[in-house]
Order: C-alpha cells, then sequence, then structure tokens
C-alpha cells in the first residue's frame, strides 16, 4: 500500500487544494494565441505532477481515482478556477479509446490528448444530420491500408485548433443508417483537410466548418470494426461525467454568488423584484446540487447515474439561460455594454453569457430530444417514431 492509497478523503482534498493553489495559473491572457498556449502548458502541468485525468487508468496519465475521489476532484477544480481543457476529446473520444481501442491506439493517443499537446475535436454533425445522426453522408472508402474521405462536418466546436478529429463517416451503403457508420480519427493536417471558422453570435468563432475532400486516413487510425461504429458513440465515462455534476453544481453556486454581488454593488436589493429572482436562482442551484448528489447516490448504492443525470442537463440548460437574461435585464443599458468598449460591466461577461448560452439547448442534443430521452427511458412512455432504436 503506497502513500497515497493509505491518505483520507480530507487529506487527500487537502493535498489536491494545496498543489491548485501553489500551481494554478494565474490570470487568463486575453489574447487568443497566447490563452491557447497558457491552456496547453496548464494541462501538461497537472499530467506531469500525477493531477489530470481522475477516473483514468494510471498507465496512460491518469490518477485512476475511486468515485468518492473523483468528486472532491472536480469539486476542487471549479473552486480553483482553473482552466478547462481545449477541444472535446477528454470527455468523448477518449472513453471510446479507453474502451475500445488497440493498445497501440491508446499509447499513440491517450497521454498526448491529456496533456494537451494534441487537441482533438467532434466531427459528428453534419448538414441535414445533427439529431438525426445515423443520416450521415460523409463517406470513407476504403483503398488497402487506407480509407478515402469525402464530405463536410459541421459545428465542430473548436475546430480552428484542432489537430485531431473523432469523426463518424459512412462505410456502408448510402442506406444503411447506423448500420454502416465506421469510428475514424483523422490527423486535421493531412492534405484535402480544410477547417473553416464560423462566426458566432457573441463575435467569436467557437464552431468551425470541416472538409474533407479525397482524405487518405490509415486503417489503423479506426477504433472498433468496419460499419461498427454506432453503438461506440455511446461510451463515455459515464462516472466520470456524473463526478462532473458535482463540478458544474459548484461552478454554478459559485457564478450565482457573484451575480449576487453585483447586485448588492449596485444597490439592487431593494427592488423586490430583483429578490425575488434571485430567491428563486438559489433554490434551482440548489436543486442542481441535490439532483447531482442523487446521481452520485445511484452510481454509489446501484452501480449507474439512473435518471439523475437524464435531467441534470435540461435543468442545468435552462438554468444558466434563465439566470444570464437575467443579469442583463438586471444591469439595464449597461447590460448591454460589449467588452471591447472597456465600459462592460466585468468585461461584458454577462452579456457574453447570455449570449453564448442559447446554445446550451441546443449542444450535445437539443432539449427536445432530452426530453424525448427523459420520456422514454425514464418515464418509460412510448419511443419517439422518428428516431432510431436506442
Ligand atoms: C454549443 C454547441 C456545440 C456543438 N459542438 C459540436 C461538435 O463539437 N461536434 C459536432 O459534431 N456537433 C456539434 N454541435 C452540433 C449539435 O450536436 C447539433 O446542433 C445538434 O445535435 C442538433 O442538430 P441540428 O443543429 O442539425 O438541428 P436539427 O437536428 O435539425 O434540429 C432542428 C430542430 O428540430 C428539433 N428536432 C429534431 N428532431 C426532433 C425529434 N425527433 N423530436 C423533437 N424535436 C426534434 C430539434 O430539437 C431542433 O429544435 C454543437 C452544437 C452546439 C450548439
Amino acid at each position: 500500500m503506497t502513500g497515497a492509497d493509505r491518505e483520507t478523503d480530507a487529506q487527500f482534498r487537502a493535498r489536491l487544494r494545496k498543489f491548485l493553489s501553489t500551481h494554478a495559473p494565474g490570470p487568463r491572457p486575453r489574447d487568443p494565441a497566447v490563452r491557447v498556449e497558457w491552456t496547453k502548458a496548464w494541462h501538461a502541468t497537472l499530467v506531469d505532477h500525477g493531477y489530470a485525468g481522475p477516473s483514468w487508468p494510471r498507465e496512460y496519465g491518469g490518477m485512476e481515482l475511486p468515485f468518492a475521489r473523483q468528486i472532491i476532484y472536480q469539486e476542487e477544480i471549479a473552486r480553483a478556477r482553473v482552466p478547462g481543457p481545449l477541444g472535446t476529446g477528454l470527455g468523448i473520444v477518449a472513453p471510446t479509446i479507453i474502451e475500445y481501442g488497440t493498445e497501440e491506439q491508446k499509447r499513440r493517443w491517450l497521454r498526448p490528448m491529456l496533456r494537451g499537446d494534441v487537441v482533438w475535436c467532434q466531427g459528428y454533425s453534419e448538414p441535414g444530420a445533427g439529431s438525426d445522426l445515423p443520416s450521415l453522408r460523409t463517406t470513407a472508402r476504403r483503398d488497402g491500408e487506407e480509407y478515402v474521405v469525402n464530405g463536410q462536418k459541421v459545428w465542430t466546436s473548436s475546430g480552428t485548433l484542432a489537430d485531431m478529429l473523432f469523426c463518424l463517416v459512412r462505410t456502408g451503403s448510402p442506406g444503411s443508417r447506423q448500420k454502416g457508420i465506421t469510428y475514424l480519427n483523422i490527423d486535421a493536417g493531412s492534405p484535402g483537410v480544410t477547417i473553416r471558422p464560423l462566426r458566432d453570435l457573441t463575435g467569436a468563432a467557437i464552431f468551425a466548418e470541416v472538409f474533407f475532400d479525397e482524405v487518405r486516413v490509415p486503417v489503423a487510425n479506426r477504433i472498433g470494426e468496419e460499419n461498427e461504429g454506432w453503438p461506440l458513440v455511446r461510451t463515455s465515462l459515464g462516472h466520470e461525467r456524473s463526478a462532473g455534476a458535482m463540478n458544474q453544481a459548484a461552478s454554478y453556486r459559485r457564478v450565482l454568488g457573484e451575480l449576487i454581488d453585483l447586485a448588492h454593488e449596485r444597490g439592487l436589493t431593494g427592488d423586490p423584484l430583483v429578490c425575488d429572482r434571485l430567491v428563486e436562482f438559489e433554490m434551482r442551484v440548489r436543486l442542481i446540487r441535490y439532483n447531482a448528489e442523487r446521481t452520485v447516490s445511484d452510481i454509489l448504492t446501484k452501480g449507474e447515474p439512473g435518471a439523475g443525470s437524464s435531467v441534470s442537463r435540461l435543468m442545468i440548460a435552462a438554468f444558466e439561460q434563465d439566470l444570464h437574461e437575467f443579469a442583463v435585464d438586471m444591469l439595464g443599458p449597461d447590460g448591454i455594454v460589449t467588452a471591447p468598449s472597456g465600459q462592460a460591466v466585468q468585461r461584458g461577461r454577462w452579456l457574453t453569457g447570455f449570449l453564448m448560452t442559447r446554445a446550451s439547448t441546443i449542444g450535445a442534443g437539443t432539449a427536445e430530444i432530452q426530453r424525448n430521452t427523459v420520456a422514454e427511458q425514464v418515464l418509460r412512455l412510448p419511443y419517439d417514431p422518428a428516431m432510431p432504436p436506442r
């Protein structure tokens, strides 16, 4: 038994907190290019000191923590306000590689992803294939030990930063739907890949569209078998995501506290309408916390997240939209001053949040699709005939 194994939860929390306060990378740089390097350096620091990948196997750079410690980890990360990872690889393709990848793929891809040396982005959605993903049309034609990929992806978050794209491609016939989909990882620097930023309503370009024109991809980049990519799509670090719900609960607790401070600073707490809304948000942020605890409790007692996780996303998406909308209203005309003017309240964070959170009920499955999931899988109501069977 090592010293770390004999540690109590409280000792682990104290050790982690000390590490985060000693090594946290300081204020967020304003220059986007500098910010990317700053974020990468932070994630490399986490891996190099053994504080990254709370649920990942140790041999690939992770901590392999028991679930209760993962919760502590997520709470402390939220508290420390350190930068999150770049790209979308850690929560989506990493667990897929861990579960279905070959040993060679695990060694090649996992550690560089965790360190932030290689940024991974998701190429699933296409024009015409979002909620109904099995209708995707990007093709991959086998040619010896390579696939030749043609088609287009869209809404690729952080796409302009991508070094690797984890994609779903059609290897079956055009009408084969989920039976003809293959999971293929594509080097974003390959000849024939074009990545174009898509400007969003905040003025930033967090999305990109990606075009593939006769892109040659080694068969060795395929995860799982040809035409058998669909079942892999649902793989996630279920437990890590549930522990992440505690991170979100802690983050929103902090954000609401900051909004309440702002209401005090601006002398608005005498307004009964303001107080009424703040109380409502206080109740909702507590419900988010209780729901996260319920999810955690289900995992500890039944081994799986259960119904709590299905409603979490809907609750959080509605909460963050309403909270930012209220903040902008509360600030009156000052609330619509944008950051570049230099006059913006708190660098325009509430207005940016208001604009950004419009996407919360679309990304990673729209609110309507989430409601379908709750209806079908939690309430056991009839299945939506428009969607593929789950
Ligand atoms: C912030 C954000 C980040 C994203 N990041 C990525 C990414 O990195 N990679 C990636 O591949 N994609 C990404 N997406 C795309 C996202 O997955 C899709 O936008 C989403 O799945 C919806 O697909 P769609 O936009 O094609 O809308 P559609 O599927 O065309 O839906 C249009 C409308 O119809 C409704 N609808 C559709 N089908 C049904 C149904 N059966 N029942 C009831 N209502 C229905 C929807 O709810 C929606 O209101 C991102 C999107 C956002 C907003």
